[in-house]
């Protein structure tokens, strides 16, 4: 393949998908990077800067390949997400980026929401567990220890929204109110309209990942969340067709809560998956008063964008908080955190997400041990009082570095460790 808008590296090799479906890993694989937009820049090369150093330190080495999205991609080339910035991330498999900035009301549409969807990243996953040091507005930080599947395609993330004003909301009002009888539902004057598209594939597959991911994590238990009281057909379906795919290709593995209580006097077999599930608004207190009662989560787009926010705020805040999208075979690691334009350049805020966002991609090909240096010396050096001003500001005494200094320290803290 050839590539006209990405910067080439001259070494390295391409990782592979292999007959039998398996990712084949060059010890140099070839790794496309976006930076991003805002404090991207600054995020963006600290995580590299580290990432190289945990790679070097177990013997392996990264070929980075910078592609581009957003404002760079306008800058370089005159669009958002040149077409060599998908096939890059789709040919090469496993990629990283910083977050992009997507306008609000007007303008384009989210350049995240696009990659998400034309590369089918089907799972937006995003762990969250406590780092020693890390200061948290909870009394016990380390009681979360959970990772969020989000269908990361569907729902009013779809991308089906018609403008208030517009010939199509007009259209689709007529035939809501007059054809299917809905005439009384909405007032009159202008209005915008959004489509909730949560199907039976969709679910399925998402739901499928977070059992494969609990079963070879050995977690106890999965938690559908969903808000289906009210959106009984959409959000009612999901968790209806999340216990149906455990119990067609998972019942030697799983029980539900109900069999739990009936069969096993609330005792679950160590062999056992529990699934069960709760109603959105009731987790997210639940996340609170009953951290470590959950483990695994699958649900859908918006609920899980909002709900690992709030989880993350549990564990120190948006600056550490890691993702990472999986398709089949593709993996995009990326932060949870956006652009915070107000700080772009400042050399401010913390790289952290973005650095544990590559642990995530790093384990997706198998360099678990490169991750858990890079786990542990994040620990340390935030353990050591060597923090960005976000964690600072929440620290008695500490030194407030800057993000270069910081991933710097982290890279001396990885040449310790090795
Ligand atoms: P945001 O960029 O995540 O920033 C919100 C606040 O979170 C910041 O003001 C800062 O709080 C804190 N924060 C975020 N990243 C941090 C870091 N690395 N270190 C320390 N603190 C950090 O959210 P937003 O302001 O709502 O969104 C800005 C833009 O980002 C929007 O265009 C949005 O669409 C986009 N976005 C992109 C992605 C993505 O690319 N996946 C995700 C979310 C949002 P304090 O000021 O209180 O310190």
């Amino acid at each position: 393949m050839s590539y006209d808008q990405v910067d080439i590296p001259t070494q390295g090799a391409p990782i592979r998908l292999s007959d039998t479906s398996e990712l084949d890993i060059p010890s140099n694989p070839i790794i496309p990077i976006i930076y991003g937009d805002g404090i991207g820049s600054d995020v963006g090369p600290a995580a590299q800067k580290v990432l190289t150093a945990a790679a070097e330190a177990t013997g392996r080495s990264i070929a980075w390949m910078r592609i581009y999205a957003g404002e760079s991609a306008r800058n370089r080339y005159g669009e958002n997400l040149p077409t060599d910035t998908v096939e890059a991330i789709r040919d090469h498999r496993v990629a990283i980026k910083g977050p992009l900035t997507t306008p609000v009301g007007a303008g384009f549409r989210s350049l995240n929401v696009a990659l998400r969807q034309q590369l089918d990243l089907y799972a937006n996953v995003r762990p969250t567990y406590h780092i020693d040091g890390v200061p948290s507005p909870v009394k016990d930080p380390s009681a979360m220890d959970m990772v969020t599947f989000r269908e990361n395609t569907e729902d009013v993330y779809a991308g089906i929204e018609m403008e208030a004003g517009s010939q199509k909301a007009e259209q689709v009002r007529s035939f809501i109110e007059s054809e299917m009888g809905y005439d009384e539902t909405m007032h009159d004057g202008p209005i915008g309209i959004g489509i909730k598209p949560i199907t039976e594939f969709g679910t399925k597959r998402l739901v499928r990942q977070a059992i494969e991911y609990a079963l070879e994590n050995d977690r106890d238990s999965i938690t559908l969340v969903h808000k289906g009281n009210i959106m009984k057909f959409t959000e009612g379906a999901f968790r209806d067709w999340g216990y149906e795919l455990a119990a067609e290709e998972y019942s030697e593995v799983t029980l539900t809560e109900d069999e739990l209580y009936d069969e096993y006097d609330g005792e679950a077999p160590e062999d056992k998956l529990v699934i069960k599930d709760r109603i959105a608004d009731n987790m997210l207190q639940q996340l609170l008063t009953r951290t470590s009662q959950y483990e695994v989560i699958a649900t859908m787009n918006l609920n899980g964008d909002y709900m690992s926010d709030a989880a993350g705020a549990q564990i120190g805040g948006l600056g550490i908080a890691p993702g990472g999208n999986f398709g089949d075979g593709l993996c995009l690691a990326e932060p949870v955190h956006g652009s915070a334009p107000k700080y772009e350049g400042e050399d401010k805020v913390n790289p952290t997400a973005m650095i544990l966002s590559g642990r995530i991609m790093f384990e997706y090909i198998g360099w678990n041990d490169a991750g858990e240096l890079i786990r542990d010396a994040v620990e340390e050096t935030i353990s050591n009082g060597e923090v960005t001003y976000d964690l600072h500001r929440q620290i008695e005494g500490g030194d407030k570095l800057a993000t270069s200094t910081y991933a710097d320290a982290v890279v001396d803290k990885i040449h310790e460790l090795a």
